[in-house]
């Protein structure tokens, strides 16, 4: 079983990112590390006489957490998600073309098609059994989107590289013919389960490069799904650190489906949280003032400022890895933060002792949302938008500051603790 003093320090995140492949998977992890923490289990299934103390319960692809004694002082949340955009093996998936044995794609999110290309790629997920669902996963080099040559692609340095996702993304596999039924035979023997308990499956492609510290000097993590598990690992650690018997009660939710919107039964739009949050209070009655006495992080990634493309950035709001959290504004409400919001969070960086800053997006491009203004409208919680700052954002493996994920662990910590 995992336990906290695992997930501590920058080898602890690189573990975890190489750990959670899947949305289930960081559900798994994140749930492992809470019970070995004290934390017990809740079913939404069942009636919660009593959810004070430390606690958790899950959802699909999404988990809530929290320390609760008393609505005294509302609430203090995290929000992250658990999803990144990737690959999804389709529901009838084996083919072939060509002489070669393929698995059908779709793509999930904004992925950056081209970052998948030429990688060797494993396959994780779940399946639905009559038992239940199962994890799996393949960390073997089972799969990869070979690019074209560019002797047969001669215009792609002029005229950019331009990928089909139905025709130009789907993996190989091995050679022959297709095979109905080889993918549901293989993911079996992974799990461990008969070819034919296997009724449906949730699966995706994930790199299999190992997660490192990067750089001359070591200022940068290289890894895969930087964007957000960084912040369900500083999250995580947060929780469990916040003080167990004083108000604010601290909450951790993370999210499924924040790539693909967050509507889902699941997601930042869901009951989830609201319904969890009126649980833990006992009634509404004691929610509503509890709910209106509380505060939001929604903790998602950041843009740093690319130094090949300085012209895609605000030119006053330079963002530099290594500088601390990045708190994000935006006036048309892609995030949350107001200014209430801004200078708690502000206060929680000075606290904890790290820098802050603060990010625009250009007024001339459109900019990207998070769940930040979903778990607002969904609460009605004060809510500020901030993570870590990264480049290379939705591409399958990204980058950010070494330092960053630290700085922004202890700045949440420090937030869950109350006002400064
Ligand atoms: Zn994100």
């Amino acid at each position: 079983m995992a336990e906290v003093s695992e997930i501590r320090g920058i080898q602890g995140l690189l573990g975890f990112i190489d750990a959670c492949p899947t949305p289930f998977h960081v559900v798994d992890r994140v749930a492992e590390v809470l019970r070995s923490s004290g934390f017990a289990e809740l079913d939404e299934a069942d009636e919660w006489p009593d959810a004070s103390g430390s606690r958790f319960a899950r959802r699909g692809g999404s988990l809530v957490a929290w320390q609760h004694q008393t609505c005294e002082k509302g609430f203090r949340i995290i929000g992250a998600h658990t999803d990144s955009p990737n690959l999804r093996i389709t529901a009838q998936p084996d083919t072939a073309q060509a002489g070669y044995r393929q698995l059908g794609v779709e793509v999930y999110g904004g992925a950056l098609l081209n970052s998948w290309l030429d990688r060797d790629l494993g396959v994780a997920g779940r399946l639905a059994t009559p038992a239940g669902q199962r994890l799996f996963r393949i960390d073997r080099p089972v799969l990869r989107v070979p690019q074209l040559a560019i002797h047969l692609d001669r215009d792609v340095s002029k005229e950019g590289l331009l990928l089909n996702p139905q025709v130009h993304m789907v993996p190989v596999w091995g050679l022959g013919l297709r095979t109905p039924g080889e993918f549901a035979s293989v993911v079996a023997e992974a799990a461990g389960v008969d070819a034919d308990e296997v009724l449906a499956w949730d699966a995706m492609l994930h790199d299999l490069t190992p997660s490192t510290v990067a750089g001359i000097d070591g200022d940068f993590i290289h890894a895969p799904r930087i964007d957000n598990q960084v912040s369900c690992w500083a999250g995580l650690q947060a929780l469990i650190d916040a003080p167990a018997d004083s108000p604010p009660s601290a909450v951790l939710c993370l999210f499924d489906h924040e790539e693909v919107g967050s509507t889902s039964a699941q997601g930042a739009a869901s009951t989830l949280l609201p319904t969890v949050l009126e649980r833990i209070a006992g009634s509404r009655g004691a929610l509503h003032p509890a709910l209106a006495r509380s505060l939001c992080v929604s903790a998602d990634g950041a843009h740093a400022t690319h130094p090949n493309y300085p012209e895609r950035h605000e030119p006053d709001h330079h963002i530099a890895m290594g500088d601390g959290p990045v708190i994000k504004r935006n006036a048309n409400q892609r995030y949350a933060t107001d200014a209430v919001g801004e200078a708690a969070f502000a206060a929680a960086c000075e606290k904890a002792g790290v820098g802050h800053q603060i990010y625009a997006h250009r007024g001339d491009m459109p900019c990207g949302s998070t769940i930040g203004p979903f778990a607002a409208a969904a609460t009605g919680v004060t809510t500020v938008d901030a993570g870590v700052a990264q480049l290379s954002m939705h591409s399958a493996r990204e980058m950010c500051g070494a330092q960053d994920p630290l700085d922004f662990a202890l700045a949440l910590s420090a937030f869950l603790s109350g006002p400064a």
